[in-house]
């Protein structure tokens, strides 16, 4: 078969998915975020000017076409060339960045990721493989990613945002290893049986497999994988070891809240309260409450001043509140108008919340970020602002600490599995029937790309973006209420 860095990547991490994916990917399941972000198109965009003038090879469905034009390219002198294409029999390349010094090449693998991981490397190895058995001379393969440290402060400065390593010891060293692989690579996928390949750790690391669902579906479910929290390791230990089904697991031993999420799910056990735990979080809370979520975006390129690569930025919030115990339930909200509304945002968020009030996020250490990178980068805003940080309280807290529990929270303290298990019959608390969207990625992507649609449709997107998040903070008014009324019923 014909094979690129991608194939013969995700066929070093398992034949059986390189297999999937050609013969039977009717069957893939949803793509890990993380990959995405690896990909990302913009951080090649942006890594094609660090060696300055380039020549970019334009992508082209007959590949032959690719190769030719890279020749011609590498006629010229001291050239910089990016998706310089290679064909080494069935094995195809394109190379991030090529530079040519006189007669012999450096490599340049771009990633978009703020780390080295080892899977980089079977990546450039193949382009060495290739480039070597072409007959070209590389001197040196780098490996280009992100730098996290690298907050902007003006220009982009091309030289701080990416980190760039000499790989080039290691990826010579793996020079048989390549030809083995794609040797038994291409009997693999001439095969039309499907391989048979257990589950292990590669469907985790380096990202989680898309096709998990499909080769566990044979199994009994709840199973091993379905136990929250409990690391990937100590899952494929008990997967290994035949400790597979709920009923298998019974009677290991391990952490009391993992047991909890297998007991309850056998036993059919009924919510588990701890009352007086509740009421003591309870009475941490006082009057003004308000109920505060963010929504934010990331950029892998910082387009702005004072962020660094992937930082959480703001440009919504919903805010529900009550002055009293039984007062009024009140609404306020942020969504921004610009593609950098930070400062508006902080300013409408010190306006809306009044200082030394007590403010409920769930899983605050979210909402405290945004917060302190607000008052970061705003410091006639720090004061106030800081003195909201200091005052959130965690409503995840009851739920995480198992004070709270009813299988239907599947051993989850998420909100997304909070809510609908402790409301399982109210439409109204269902993101499902919520349009367009549902979640935080979707609100992400949908504020990412609002800037470019008309202004119909910005009005559309606006309506559903703040319907969402409004949603968010008055699942977590019903949420706090039912905490209160199971603690009220229980005194009578
Ligand atoms: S889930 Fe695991 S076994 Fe199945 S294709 Fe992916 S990596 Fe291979």
């Amino acid at each position: 078969m014909n094979l690129s860095k991608t194939k013969y990547t995700n066929a070093c991490v398992c034949k059986k998915m390189l297999w999937l994916d050609t013969y039977k990917s009717e069957v893939k399941g949803a793509i890990d975020l993380n990959s995405v972000m690896d990909n990302g198109n913009l951080v090649h965009d942006v890594a094609r000017d660090i060696l300055g003038d380039h020549i970019t090879i334009e992508f082209n469905n007959d590949l032959k076409v690719m190769v030719d034009d890279t020749k011609k390219a590498m006629k010229q002198e001291n050239v910089v060339i990016c998706e310089a294409s290679f064909i080494y029999k069935n094995n195809f390349c394109s190379v991030d960045i090529l530079e040519k010094n006189k007669d012999s090449y450096n490599i340049y693998e771009v990633k978009g990721s703020t780390k080295e991981k080892d899977i980089f490397l079977t990546d450039i190895s193949f382009q060495y493989y290739v480039l070597k058995n072409l007959g070209i001379n590389v001197q040196k393969y780098y490996l280009v990613h992100l730098n996290s440290s690298y907050y902007r402060h003006g220009e982009l400065e091309l030289d701080k945002l990416f980190t760039k390593i000499d790989v080039t010891d290691e990826i010579k060293k793996l020079e048989n290893v390549v030809a083995n692989n794609i040797e038994s690579i291409n009997k693999a996928m001439e095969s039309k049986e499907e391989p048979d390949i257990d589950i292990g750790i590669k469907c985790f690391n380096p990202y989680n497999c898309p096709y998990f669902t499909y080769c566990t579906s044979s199994l009994e479910k709840p199973n091993v994988f379905s136990i929250n929290r409990l690391q990937t390791k100590k899952k494929l230990e008990y997967y290994k070891n035949k400790l597979i089904t709920f009923k298998d697991l019974k009677d290991v031993e391990m952490n009391p809240k993992f047991k909890m999420q297998i007991e309850y799910e056998l036993d059919n056990k009924e919510d588990y309260i701890n009352y007086d735990n509740i009421k003591s979080f309870l009475d941490t809370l006082t009057y003004p409450l308000y109920y505060l979520d963010f929504e934010t975006f990331q950029l892998p390129v910082p387009a702005f001043d004072n962020i660094n690569p992937y930082m959480k930025i703001p440009f919504q919030y919903s805010l529900h509140y009550k002055e009293g115990e039984n007062g009024e339930l009140l609404h306020k909200e942020f969504l921004g108008t610009t593609p950098d509304p930070r400062r508006e945002l902080a300013l409408q968020l010190i306006s809306d919340i009044p200082r030394d009030v007590c403010v409920l996020a769930y899983n605050m250490g979210f909402e405290k970020s945004v917060i302190k990178n607000l008052a970061f980068i705003f410091p006639d805003l720090r004061e106030h602002l800081m003195n909201i940080h200091d005052n959130i309280k965690d409503l995840m807290v009851p739920f995480a600490n198992k004070d709270y529990y009813n299988k239907a929270m599947q051993g989850s303290y998420s909100i997304k599995y909070v809510l609908p298990a402790l409301f399982p019959n109210d439409e109204s608390l269902d993101y499902h029937n919520l349009e367009l969207v549902h979640n935080g990625s979707e609100a992400m992507s949908f504020y990412n790309t609002l800037f470019d649609k008309t202004k119909e449709e910005q009005e559309y997107i606006r309506d559903r973006l703040l319907k969402y998040c409004y949603l968010d903070t008055y699942a977590m008014v019903k949420v706090h209420d039912k905490l209160i009324e199971v603690v009220e019923k229980k005194n009578g």
